[in-house]
């Protein structure tokens, strides 16, 4: 051991600390005692870093303590630009939806209890009335999210039997969602038709045989083809399929609700054109264009929905309370879509005309200068993200900071701020797109940043 180790205070002397003591106010012993040794060790460790007075000892202690307090999923502003952000948690909820959560989860309620009859009832009753008036449906089911909605619906129809699907349809949704993983998980054997770029409905009738279960089609959400392309749109390829006798699984992905073509997003299909497209089962989000919690909705055939209900899998992948409590709300604002654009943060978002974005971080950067940090208005592009409208650029405007210092440092300051703040550093500088933060946070977030300029 070497001298300087042998230098570094004993756990027992730490504990002793004037300030070590105080932190006992807020947080038991043990978990002090604990802060203190993992400070030692990590002295130890790097003993060039070691805390060299006893008021540093306990700055780095404190911290210690108040980083195991601090949870790891935490609220952050959403500066990306990226609006629907997978790893920021997508959709932000509607306040009736938080409304609906709160109540529900406060205390009991009639998730599983017919309040008419007085005897047991049904969680998978409680949405689906909503979506069959909203998207015209028979029926519906709701289950974790797509992902498992896909693994149900194949397992149900397809287990042990085939499930065409096209091979510029076998693609990966994000990190860890394949389709051609998903759909083996599911018991199906996948037949994939087609080429990469070209997919014909020959190409699907060739390889229907008596083994077939099930034919699918997966809404290329993120990305696009262009150029030397074909493939068989739902409309068609329900027809083929019903013509094959299997039915059709289209997994559309958005969970769009409503034509947001007047706000310049278009090409995307809605809940109701995916379910008149005559699929037999159609699955999507319920946290992407939504706007609603994490979920995974089936559309579809009464019968199907039926059987889809009995599989012990359904169990397994079953949503809880608050999440039916979410979901309903979220979409009961859809009866009136101008209140379902005002309310839904994600639609409100995404609507929310640049002169307004500009405004607001005009607004903003006056506040910094007022307070000695430089930071300029800059136009820009968001993204809808959540693998939705891929090729889509929405008009946007970011405050970027250009003039306070070096924007990785920065950068990493609001990252690890009381409020973490996410934004995307381009052409050497720091920048906030604020089509995906709250009106209501700029107050907060002008905050954050003098603090990590500071
Ligand atoms: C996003 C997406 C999924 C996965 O949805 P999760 O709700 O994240 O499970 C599946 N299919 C398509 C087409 C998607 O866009």
């Amino acid at each position: 051991m070497s001298d300087s180790r042998r230098a570094l205070p004993a756990v027992h002397v730490l504990l002793e600390l004037e300030g070590v003591r105080a932190l006992a106010e807020r947080v038991p012993r043990a978990v002090i005692a604990s802060a203190v040794r993992a400070v030692v060790a990590e002295a130890r460790d790097d003993v060039s870093r070691a805390p060299s007075t006893d008021g540093a000892w306990t700055e780095a202690i404190a911290a210690r303590v108040d980083a195991g307090e601090r949870p790891t999923l935490q609220p952050v502003v959403n500066a990306t630009g990226v609006v629907l952000h997978t790893n920021l948690g997508r959709a932000p909820l509607a306040a009736a939806a938080l409304t609906a959560i709160g109540e529900v989860a406060r205390g009991f309620s009639s998730l599983e209890y017919d309040l008419a009859t007085g005897s047991r009832g049904s969680r998978h009753t409680h949405c689906a009335g909503l979506l069959r008036e909203l998207t015209g449906a028979d029926d519906a089911l709701v289950v974790n999210n797509c992902a498992a909605a896909l693994v149900l619906t194949l397992n149900t129809v397809a287990n042990g039997r085939d499930a065409l699907v096209s091979r510029g349809e076998l693609v990966e949704i994000g990190g860890s969602f394949r389709v051609p993983d998903i759909m083996a998980r599911s018991g199906a054997r996948l037949v994939e038709v087609g080429t990469t770029n070209r997919t014909y409905a020959d190409d699907y009738r060739r390889a229907c045989t008596s083994q077939t279960g099930a034919i699918v089609s997966v809404h290329r959400s993120n990305f696009a083809v262009e150029g030397f392309v074909a493939a068989v749109a739902p409309r068609d390829l329900a027809e083929l399929a019903g013509a094959a006798g299997v039915p059709l699984l289209y997994d559309f992905g958005s969970g769009l609700m409503l034509d947001l073509s007047p706000w310049g997003l278009r090409g995307e299909p809605t809940a109701r054109d995916a379910v008149a497209s005559g699929a037999s089962l159609v699955v999507m989000s319920g946290d992407k264009l939504l706007g609603g919690p994490q979920a995974g909705i089936i559309l579809g055939r009464a019968d199907l929905i039926a059987a889809l209900r009995s599989n012990p899998l359904a169990r397994a992948l079953r949503v809880d309370k608050l999440t039916l409590a979410a979901l309903h709300a979220t979409l009961a604002l859809y009866r009136d879509p101008a209140r379902a654009v005002a309310e839904i943060p994600a639609l409100a978002m995404l609507t929310t005309p640049v002169d307004a974005l500009r405004a607001r971080a005009t607004a903003m950067v006056a506040r910094l200068a007022a307070r000695g940090v430089s930071a300029r208005v800059n136009d820009t592009e968001s993204t809808v993200g959540g693998g939705a409208f891929p090729t889509a650029r929405i008009p946007s405007c970011a405050v970027v900071l250009d003039g306070s210092g070096d924007p990785i440092t920065l950068e990493r300051a609001l990252r690890n701020g009381a409020l973490p703040v996410i934004g995307r550093i381009s052409d050497g500088a720091l920048w906030m797109d604020l089509r995906g933060v709250e009106s209501t946070d700029d107050d907060r977030l002008t905050q954050a940043i003098l603090e990590a300029a500071a």
